[in-house]
């Protein structure tokens, strides 16, 4: 432990301040007894150097994409350009209020415009809302819409939604939380939806089916045409999971595959930095026939997140339509460079050109046979390695297709040279693992938490200073 890991509570020391508070102007009020507090706060009495220490080193204990590689899958950890958080701050943005006065907002407005336009040109959508706020807000809003179309035209029967085995949880979730029945479709060995066993799924009773393209073991439904025709033959619905857009961009548009309704995550794709919590956006889009429908269905007050909607409109102008393109070719290109760069040593269960992430299942050899107890490597012991060496860790155990999974998704934001540290260090731990698993299995060595129990961790966090702080 180094001196200033102490924590602030055990640096404290009676009568030290860190703040000057200049004399007060006021005549003195005096509070109501029945207002103060009976007993003093326990508070830290350190200096401002011990306060700004304290924070900053607890900053570091986190994980960010801005201090190292994030590849995990099916999540796009993508770097977010600085100019973009700049552009939200602008105080003309800013400072607005969601009840001022329209004829005072209009630069925000056509911020909006402007937004739903690029999107509709990125994804081939007839008409965007922005008002949901996270991606599975979008899900929500965008089976409401399926919902609707189908009660418009007064058929009240479809109350299925098809999704497939690979889907995102979020999906299942959205679905049952609309009210309508899920009914899962397998995968072929090869990663695809299994198109024979769609077939007899398919009835009056189906609403639509959601799906996503590349799915999320990162593989593009070649079948996808065929699909769009058998689902709407049947009188149902195609809903677009797009929360990982970053393959398709300026490549393919669900909306020419034959798509109906669709969402976006603007806080992966687009520009917002996830994974803490913060304020997300998942616009909505649909086709022509579906404007309608779109008018009818409210899911928030207001506008969404429009610090989230501005940091996107802010990316897209400034990568224009000739740059866009090349992030959909850099985050195909890393994925895959990376996957044939592996998978001498951990095994590659789906061997095809993948989109912007793929899957591994464990290691080609665990180290199993030579160590002690018979018990090699597992993708978990992988994964907390990796943060020995400053990696964060992949994407395990999902999807559940496979036991191992180790789900990689690099993003187009990182040079080649990163991507080479990520696959040397790869292929060290794989030759860990051969030679003596226990290694692994202790890991990490070097991070502030070694292996929490993360269930515990996520339940019930401690949140509050004890005396005896983790070991
Ligand atoms: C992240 C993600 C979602 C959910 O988005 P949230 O903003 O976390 O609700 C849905 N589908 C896919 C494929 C995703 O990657």
């Amino acid at each position: 432990m180094k001196y200033y890991d102490k924590l602030i509570f055990e640096c404290s020391k009676e009568g030290r301040k860190g703040y000057s508070l200049p004399d007060n102007p006021y005549p003195h009020a005096e509070i109501p007894a029945d207002l103060c507090r009976q007993d003093a706060p326990v508070l830290p009495q350190v200096s401002e150097i011990d306060v700004v220490r304290h924070y900053t080193n607890l900053s570091q204990m986190n994980f960010g994409v801005d201090t190292g590689f994030y590849p995990l899958g099916s999540c796009t950890m993508k770097y977010n350009p600085k100019i973009n958080e700049e552009v939200a701050s602008l105080p003309g943005f800013s400072g607005l209020h969601p009840l001022m006065d329209g004829s005072l907002a209009a630069g925000a407005a056509a911020v909006e415009e402007g937004l739903k336009k690029a999107l509709s040109a990125i994804t081939g959508m007839d008409s965007f809302t922005l008002a949901p706020c996270a991606g599975a807000h979008g899900e929500l809003t965008g089976l409401m819409i399926m919902r609707q179309y189908h009660m418009d035209r007064g058929d009240l029967a479809r109350t299925k939604v098809i999704v497939p085995d690979s889907a995102h949880g979020t999906n299942p979730a959205s679905a049952a939380v609309c009210g309508l029945e899920v009914v899962q479709v397998k995968s072929l060995d090869n990663g695809r939806i299994d198109v024979e066993a769609l077939k007899p799924l398919l009835g009056p009773d189906i609403a639509g089916i959601m799906m996503t393209n590349p799915n999320t073991l990162g593989l593009f439904e070649t079948q996808i045409e065929e699909i769009a025709s058998l689902v709407h033959g049947c009188g149902g619905l195609l809903y677009y999971d797009g929360a990982n857009m970053n393959p398709l961009m300026g490549m393919v548009r669900p909306g020419d595959m034959g798509f109906d309704i669709m969402h976006l995550n603007l806080h992966k794709t687009f520009s917002t930095p996830h994974g803490g919590g913060g304020p997300g956006s998942g616009p909505v889009g649909v086709a022509k026939h579906l404007a309608g429908c779109l008018d009818k269905i409210h899911v928030s007050g207001f506008h969404g997140n429009f610090g989230v909607a501005l940091k996107a409109y802010a990316y897209i102008l400034s990568l224009g339509k000739e740059h866009i393109r090349q992030v959909g070719q850099f985050s195909v290109l890393s994925a895959n460079y990376i996957k044939e760069s592996l998978k001498d040593v951990y095994k590659l269960p789906i061997p095809d050109v993948c989109k912007h992430e793929f899957v591994f299942d464990g290691l080609v050899d665990d180290g199993s046979s030579r160590s002690e107890d018979g018990h090699g490597a597992t993708t978990l012991d992988v994964a907390k390695r990796l943060l020995d060496f400053g990696f964060h860790a992949p994407t395990i155990y999902f999807p559940l297709l496979f036991h191992q999974a180790l789900m990689i998704e690099p993003t187009e934001t990182e040079s080649k040279e990163t991507i080479d540290d990520f696959i040397a260090v790869m292929r060290q731990i794989a030759a860990e693992a051969a030679e003596d698993p226990s290694m692994l299995r202790s890991a990490p060595h070097n991070t502030p938490i070694r292996r929490p129990d993360e269930t515990t961790a996520a339940r019930q966090p401690i949140l509050r200073w004890v005396k005896t702080p983790l070991a």
